[in-house]
C-alpha cells in the first residue's frame, strides 16, 4: 500500500517505457493524484482539528452527513483542478523542452536521457540496442534552390516519413539542421540495418510536391551501430561508432545504409561463440 502511495505520488505508477509526459499526460495524472490525496488530508486535519478543539466531529457528521459531504467533495474536486491545471501546465513546458520544434521529433536531450536509461536496462537485461544516424544528401542544394523555407518543409515530411516508421519503443529525434537518429532498444544491429534500409528505400522513392508546386526528390544516407555486449562503456560510442558508418555510406556514394564495423565484429564474436 506505502509502495502504491509512493509510486502514486512520484509519478512512477502513470509512467510508461515509451513517450513522454507530455504525451501521455504524466505530469497532470501525478498532480490530480498527489492533490486529490491533499485535499483528503486537509479535510482530515480539519477534523482531527475539532476534535483537538473539544467539538465532537463525529456527532456533526452523523447529524450533518450531507453538509460534510458536500464540504469533502468541494474541497477534494478543488484541489483535484488545480493539480490538474498544474499538472498541464508542467506537461506542456515538457513538451517545449524536449521536443524539436520544426519536426514535433525528439531532440537531443530527450534521446540521451532515453539511452542512458536503457543502457542501464540493456545491461541489467543483457539485451542488445542499436543506433541509426540518418543524414539528407546534399540537402543544401534544396535550400540553394528552391530556399530555406522549402528545406524546412521538407524536413517536416522526412520528419513524419520516419515518425511514420517507427515502432512504439524506438525513439526518433532530430538532432542537427538534416540529422536525424533512431535510437532501438532490444534490436540487433542486423534488424536495425533492415529498418534503416526500408527507410532509405522509402525516402528514395518519394517526392515532395510543396505549395509552388515544385517536385522535390531526396535521398538519405545511414549509419548503423549496436552493442552486442554492452562493453561499449558509454552511449556516447554508440552515437561515434553510427557516425563512422555514416561517413562511410557518404563516402561510398550517399543513398545507402552502411553498419559500422565494430558492431559487425560484435556480430561475427557473438555468432562464432554460439557455434
Ligand atoms: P551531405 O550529403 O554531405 O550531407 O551534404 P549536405 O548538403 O546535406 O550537408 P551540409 O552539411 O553541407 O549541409 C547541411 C545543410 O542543412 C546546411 C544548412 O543550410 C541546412 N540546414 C541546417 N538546419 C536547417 C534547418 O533547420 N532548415 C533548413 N531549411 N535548412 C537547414
Ligand atoms: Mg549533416
Ligand atoms: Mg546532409
Amino acid at each position: 500500500m506505502i509502495a502504491f502511495m509512493n509510486e502514486l505520488v512520484t509519478g512512477k505508477y502513470f509512467a510508461t517505457v515509451d513517450g513522454t509526459a507530455s504525451e501521455n499526460h504524466l505530469n497532470r495524472n501525478r498532480r490530480i493524484a498527489q492533490f486529490f490525496l491533499f485535499g483528503v488530508a486537509i479535510d482530515l486535519l480539519f477534523i482531527m482539528a475539532e476534535m483537538a478543539a473539544g467539538i465532537l466531529p463525529l456527532e456533526d457528521i452523523i447529524r450533518h452527513p450531507m453538509l460534510y459531504g458536500y464540504v469533502f467533495l468541494v474541497t477534494v474536486a478543488a484541489f483535484s483542478f488545480f493539480g490538474a491545471m498544474i499538472g498541464s501546465r508542467e506537461d506542456h513546458l515538457e513538451k517545449l523542452a524536449l521536443r524539436d520544434p520544426l519536426t514535433g521529433l525528439f531532440n537531443s536531450r530527450y534521446l540521451w536521457t532515453r539511452m542512458d536509461e536503457q543502457w542501464a536496462t540493456g545491461k541489467r537485461e543483457k539485451s542488445d540496442s542499436s543506433l541509426i544516424l540518418f543524414d539528407l544528401d546534399f540537402f543544401k542544394k534544396v535550400n540553394d534552390k528552391y530556399g530555406h523555407p522549402v528545406g524546412d518543409e521538407l524536413l517536416k515530411h522526412i520528419g513524419k516519413i520516419l515518425q511514420h516508421a517507427a515502432r512504439r519503443s524506438d525513439v526518433v529525434a532530430r538532432i542537427g539542421g538534416e540529422e536525424f537518429v533512431f535510437f532501438l532498444p532490444n534490436t540487433s544491429s542486423t534488424a536495425a540495418a533492415a529498418i534503416a534500409e526500408r527507410i532509405r528505400d522509402t525516402i528514395s522513392r518519394t517526392t515532395l510536391i510543396t505549395d509552388k508546386k515544385h517536385q522535390i526528390a531526396i535521398t538519405i544516407s545511414a549509419g548503423v551501430a549496436s552493442t552486442s555486449d554492452y562493453n561499449t562503456s558509454i552511449p556516447r560510442m554508440l552515437y561515434e561508432k553510427a557516425d563512422k558508418a555514416l561517413y562511410l555510406a557518404k563516402q561510398q556514394g550517399r543513398n545507402r545504409v552502411v553498419i559500422s564495423r565494430e558492431s559487425k565484429k560484435e556480430l561475427s564474436k557473438k555468432i562464432e561463440t554460439r557455434v
